[in-house]
């Protein structure tokens, strides 16, 4: 059975983790996506919630799996018997951090090999620092992310503006 992992913090996903998502689920029988539990990061959602999230936007996608994890990436692949780690790339910032990555996921373990897919033009922008920082400022993002997003996120930082056009 061919498996791979998708890890990444998801705080919260958005359209661009949604459309690597659903073209690695056409590549792979599994995909595992990987929500980082990461103690020394400050996100805004908790892992769980951050889960949950991703759990409603791949509802119905075949052999999509979610799951947390805290620790090494290839550890967690190693755990789901993966071969292959899943990355987008956006652009050439995303691949010098990438490549680093890879290169030591690589050292620590050289049976799993990572993959770039590059994102589609359309989601090139986005990332959910800025769709953060642009619902907190009360800037519509109802069309980045999820509609069980936009629900969390409003909860989150507050009703404003943009919940009037996403009731529309
Ligand atoms: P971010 O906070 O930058 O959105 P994550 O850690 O949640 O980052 O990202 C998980 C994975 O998704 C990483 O491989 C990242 O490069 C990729 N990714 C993030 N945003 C996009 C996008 N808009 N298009 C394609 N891939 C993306």
């Amino acid at each position: 059975m061919s498996v791979a992992i998708y890890p990444g913090s998801f705080d919260p996903i958005h359209r661009g983790h949604l459309d690597i998502i659903v073209r690695a689920a056409r590549l792979f029988e599994v995909l595992v996506v990987g929500v980082a539990h990461n103690p020394t990061k400050q996100p805004l959602f908790g892992p769980e919630e951050r889960a949950e999230m991703v759990r409603e936007a791949v509802e119905g996608i075949t052999g999509v799996r979610v799951e947390t994890f805290e620790g090494l990436t290839v550890a967690f692949a190693r755990r789901h018997g993966a071969r292959v780690i899943i990355k987008g790339l956006r652009a050439t910032m995303d691949f010098d951090a990438e490549m680093k990555m890879a290169m030591m996921n690589r050292r620590l373990a050289p049976e799993i090999e990572t993959l770039f897919l590059p994102t589609s033009p359309e989601y090139a922008d986005l990332s959910s620092s800025l769709i953060k920082e642009v619902a907190r400022l009360g800037g519509d993002v109802s069309a980045l992310v999820p509609p069980a997003v936009v629900e969390r996120l409003v909860a989150k930082v507050g009703r404003s503006v943009w919940t009037a056009s996403w009731n529309s």
